[in-house]
């Protein structure tokens, strides 16, 4: 491979990584209950289709989906089906999520599944529907729908990239899933690269794993269209638009996507995820997760059913240390923090971080911006954050647009590096949730305006008709007068006639 390429800004951060990755991955078993979301993935929220009192099986289709951004959601384990309710989802709203929850039967019986054919001899739009109906997402923590990425339509792509990167500091589940399950991260890749028709697959992880790279190097020896890639430790090289430039030197457009350089980012894990449900017929019902931080006695990565509460995971880990004080769902820089360890593991959860009081300590003295300009130099997407900061604060919606709020990749290096520890990032998603509100907003009123337009254009077009009628009617009735004028003219003359004939007979009588 050619040399490799920088990008603008990032940091080099302390990984924390060595903490969860001494002991392999273990399975996390069976919890009393899953909680299993329907509304897992970026788009719509699948359906419930089983019902309360419901056995079902390991595998079973439990949310299905109509809309095409969105992905079916199956039972993780066989068991009943005791309640379908809101619980707290694990989401940066934290807002309640429907969730079926099922109490396992032990047995862990499988819903029967079909073999496969050959899938190097299925066309790419079958490969993409089945990933769909296995409700495989991207596991890198976006969530969205894989089988709408492996349909680059109008593109051909020359290069499936693999993102091992994995650069955000205490996440390992990738780093371990490299290490221990290569041949799953292959076989995926030998499907996706099928179902896209890419020439070329890149798994780009970065030099601080070197177990990872010797793991996948020794399984990629025979393959000329695979290529590891070792990439530099700087954070945010994991990000996709990062990412690419560090392989190509090339720049995703602003508020583009890999795509428009006839590229396709995926997530090792995802590949994974591919294999096993094209050639295992096992829909996403389970994930490998990190638990990790000062805040937890064991630190390491588990594979989890998707439905687990995280309490459970914590108890596997060795339960809390004493102070600790805050569960974050992901990493430091880029996780959301959870209100409560009875939030279940979703599709996206890739890292439990439990913090303690002093991993967050500088978060409470936030002082005025003193426009140094330091956020300016890490931000990887060449943005303002100070000016941001400033429409943020002031909500002006406009400025965030023309200063690009929407390239914010919210990867923290601003919030890091500013020595008044504002929280910048914070103001970003605020920004980015107040711009998404104004235009709702703004889709609702023109939705409305174009309602009251077709309303008012409907009434006029009636009173149109009704006058044309009236019109219609009233040329009408002048029409039955005149004719009715000429009737009685008629009879009028026929009258005088008669009266005439009937003088000349009296006058023949006499
Ligand atoms: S780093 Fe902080 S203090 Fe410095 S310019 Fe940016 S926001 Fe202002
Ligand atoms: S959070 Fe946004 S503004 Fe701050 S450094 Fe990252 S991309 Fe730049």
């Amino acid at each position: 491979m050619a040399g490799l390429y920088t990008f603008p800004g990032g940091l080099i951060l302390e990984g924390h990584k060595a903490i969860s990755t001494s002991q392999p991955i273990s399975k996390a078993g069976i919890p009393e209950r899953l909680f299993v979301p329907l509304n897992q993935h970026i788009g719509s929220p699948a359906e419930c289709v089983v019902k309360k009192g419901e056995h079902v099986l390991k595998g079973q289709m439990i949310g299905s989906v109509t809309d095409y951004v969105a992905v079916p959601v199956h039972a993780p384990s066989s068991g009943i089906v005791i309640d379908i309710q809101k619980f707290p989802a694990a989401h940066a709203s934290g807002l309640p999520n429907d969730v079926v929850i099922i109490e396992p039967d032990g047995k862990d019986e499988w819903l029967k599944r079909k073999p496969l054919p050959d899938i190097t001899e299925l066309d790419p739009s079958e490969l993409r529907n089945m990933i769909r109906c296995a409700g495989i997402v991207g596991l890198g923590g976006a969530a969205f729908p894989t089988f709408i990425k492996l349909n680059p339509v109008g593109h051909q792509i020359s290069t499936l990239i693999l993102n091992g990167a994995e650069c955000e500091p205490y996440i390992s589940c990738d780093d371990m899933l490299m290490r221990e399950r290569p041949h799953e991260i292959i076989d995926g890749a030998i499907i996706m690269r099928h179902a896209l028709n890419a020439g070329k697959v890149i798994i780009a992880i970065e030099e601080n794993k070197p177990e990872a790279i010797d793991s996948l190097q020794a399984l990629a020896n025979d393959l000329d269209w695979l290529n590891i890639q070792s990439i530099p430790v700087i954070y945010p090289t994991g990000g996709e638009r990062q990412l690419v430039k560090v392989l190509t030197g090339r720049d995703v457009p602003s508020q583009g996507l890999p795509l428009d350089l006839d590229l396709v980012v995926s997530n090792v894990a995802t590949a994974a995820a591919v294999h096993l449900a094209l050639d295992h017929q096992q829909p996403l019902i389970s994930r490998i997760i990190t638990v990790t931080g000062s805040g937890v006695n064991s630190p390491r990565n588990f594979e989890a059913l998707i439905g687990t509460p995280m309490s459970d995971l914590i108890d596997l880990a060795g339960g809390y240390t004493e102070d600790a004080d805050r569960l974050i769902m992901g990493g430091p820089m880029m996780g959301i923090t959870l209100k409560t360890d009875a939030t279940p593991v979703v599709k996206a959860s890739n890292c439990l971080l439990v913090q303690t009081p002093a991993d967050h300590a500088t978060e409470t003295i936030s002082r005025p911006c003193i426009r140094c300009g330091e956020c300016v130099k890490v931000c990887p997407v060449k943005l303002l954050p100070q000016q941001l900061y400033w429409f943020s604060q002031s909500k002006n919606l406009d400025g965030l647009q023309t200063h690009h709020l929407f390239d914010c990749i919210e990867c923290g290096c601003c919030s890091v590096v500013c020595p008044s520890h504002i929280p910048l990032v914070q103001y970003f998603r605020y920004g980015k949730s107040e711009s998404w509100k104004k235009e709702q907003e703004m889709i609702k009123s023109d939705r409305a305006r174009e309602r009251t337009e077709a309303r008012t254009k409907r009434l006029e077009r009636i009173k149109a008709e009704k006058k044309a009628q009236h019109a219609a009617r009233a040329k009408k009735t002048a029409a039955g007068d005149d004719r009715k004028k000429e009737i009685q003219a008629a009879v009028a003359r026929t009258k005088a006639k008669k009266a005439e004939n009937a003088g000349d007979t009296d006058n023949l009588s006499t």
